[in-house]
């Protein structure tokens, strides 16, 4: 089966209008997304001008602070410190990775909590860990639960591998498939044995960021995987992970790259906008 991310998406951005329209009909605020972007790196102006579109598809106002790439950390504080200041703004996003000068860890302590729509506050990634439900989960972990949970599939009980670590989606998504009683294995580049690991997996959640790398070995015809990779490959195509051509041959089921895990993250985050907002007013 082709897990596809729009048809969960679709429902995300429904709610999302049924919200939206619920503020107009009662005479809330309009849900209001603040971008804050240090520097002109054309991937971050491109992921900017998607999420604006969208947001204006879905009644969400965004506004965008945009900051010289040579500014220093005290600058991108003051400037979320505006923000955080703003009540007419409901949600944060700060484009990260942030120029090699400014201290990442300064800006992510610096965000108001309820307003951080992608879980970069410490605070916010601790209540993750503490499996608390109220808190906004970083959108690409949630996202992969999402979708897993759109087609149907429990996860009490099963038995998952994610090949990643890292902050943004290994370790939270481990604390988001503990919270469905799921068992969790985590793989990382110093993992023995990989393929034996992942193909024993009911579900394998691969994010290691080197396009099909995973071929057929790493699974079996009962594996569920998700692609949370983003890849460019060399004919400048985007890619996931996971070998996709083999590799669907034969598993129970896969999402797509383009058109899978990243489909239902853009959509969340517009989502978390809306819920901060609700949790503010
Ligand atoms: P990262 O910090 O570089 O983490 C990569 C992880 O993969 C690390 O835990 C690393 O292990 C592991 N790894 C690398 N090579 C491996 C190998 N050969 N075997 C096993 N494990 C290996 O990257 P990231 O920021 O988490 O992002 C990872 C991928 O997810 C990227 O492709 C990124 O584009 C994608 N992503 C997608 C979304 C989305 O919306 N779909 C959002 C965020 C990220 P070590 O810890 O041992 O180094």
């Amino acid at each position: 089966m082709l897990l596809k991310g729009k048809p969960a998406a679709d429902e995300i951005r429904d709610d999302i209008l049924r919200s939206v329209e619920e503020c107009r009909l009662s005479g809330m605020p309009l849900p209001s997304l603040a971008i804050l972007r240090v520097g002109n790196r054309p991937d971050d102006i491109a992921y900017e001008n998607r999420i604006i579109k969208n947001c204006t598809k879905l009644g969400i106002q965004a506004d965008v602070t945009a900051l010289d790439e040579n500014v220093n950390t005290g600058k991108v504080i003051n400037a979320l410190n505006e923000l955080n200041k703003d009540s007419s703004v409901h949600g944060i996003l700060v484009f990260r990775p942030l120029t090699k000068d400014i201290d990442d860890e300064a800006v992510r302590t610096a965000i108001l909590p309820e307003k951080d729509i992608d879980c970069m506050s410490p605070v916010n990634l601790a209540k993750v860990f503490e499996g608390c439900e109220r808190v906004l989960p970083p959108c690409t972990p949630e996202a992969v639960i999402c979708i897993l949970k759109h087609y149907g599939y429990g996860l009490s009980g099963k038995n998952v591998a994610i090949v990643n670590r890292s902050m943004v989606l290994g370790k939270p998504l481990s604390m988001l498939f503990l919270r469905e009683n799921a068992t969790v294995t985590m793989c990382h580049s110093r993992t023995r044995d990989l393929p034996e690991v992942t193909s024993g997996a009911d579900i394998v959640v691969s994010g290691i960021g080197r396009g099909r790398f995973f071929g057929p070995e790493y699974f079996s015809s009962k594996s569920v995987v998700v692609d949370a990779g983003i890849n460019v490959d060399n004919d400048n195509k985007l890619c996931g992970d996971v070998c996709f051509d083999e590799v669907s041959e034969m598993v129970s089921a896969i999402t797509p790259v383009p058109g899978g895990v990243g489909t239902v993250t853009s959509m969340l985050l517009l989502q978390h906008v809306v819920r901060a907002m609700k949790q503010q007013v």
